[in-house]
């Protein structure tokens, strides 16, 4: 997607350990014509699918899966990584490593909103090592859920998560797949 290839250029930062800060329209404050664009073309890189509900994990996923199901017109459920006295009892849990925090955690989803044969879609900001992706992935399979497909805005092609997730016969679709960092420039593939 050449327009957020663009914007990761001209307004991404690189912070230590190839961190990508995309804090200026993505993670922190959020450009809201970027984000219609992604979108849509989450919805056209999906069209022939069937989506019943989308799934991402908070905090950041949240902007991207609301306006990228506006499109698909279907609700949007959330993993929560903290612990909350609102959540129901009954949950699908899994574990993830985060690699920007460095530390574990368990992600959680109430049974009410994955159910049994519902087609999943699963959307993120970033796939680096592919942790966050791999525990919503768990929790559509024990929800017996039918995984679509994983979409994600930025994929780190240096990094192990692509692959692995690809390796497992998983669709997933890259926005933007950063090849390198390099002399503090960032390389597209
Ligand atoms: P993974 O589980 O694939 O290793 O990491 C994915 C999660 O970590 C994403 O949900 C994202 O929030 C965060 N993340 C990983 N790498 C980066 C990065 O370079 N920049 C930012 N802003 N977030 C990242």
């Amino acid at each position: 997607m050449e327009s957020l290839k663009k914007k990761i250029l001209t307004d991404g930062a690189i912070a230590n350990d190839n961190v990508i800060k995309v804090d200026s329209f993505l993670n922190h404050q959020i450009d809201i014509d970027l984000l219609n664009e992604i979108g849509k073309e989450f919805k056209s890189r999906f069209l022939n699918e069937r989506v019943d509900k989308i799934l991402t994990i908070e905090a950041s996923g949240i902007a991207i899966a609301v306006i990228t199901a506006q499109y698909f017109n279907v609700p949007v459920v959330f993993a929560k990584k903290t612990e909350s006295k609102n959540l129901d009892k009954e949950t699908y849990e899994s574990i993830v490593h985060s690699y920007t925090r460095n530390m574990t955690y368990t992600i959680k989803v109430s049974k009410k909103y994955i159910n049994k044969g519902e087609n999943i879609l699963i959307i993120d900001d970033f796939l680096a090592n592919g942790k966050a992706a791999e525990g919503l992935v768990d929790i559509v399979n024990q929800a017996g859920a039918n995984l679509i497909g994983v979409g994600v805005v930025i994929e780190k092609g240096f990094q192990e998560g692509g692959k692995n997730i690809r390796k497992k016969g998983i669709r997933l679709e890259s926005l933007a797949i950063i090849n390198k960092v390099e002399d503090g420039k960032i390389i597209f593939k």
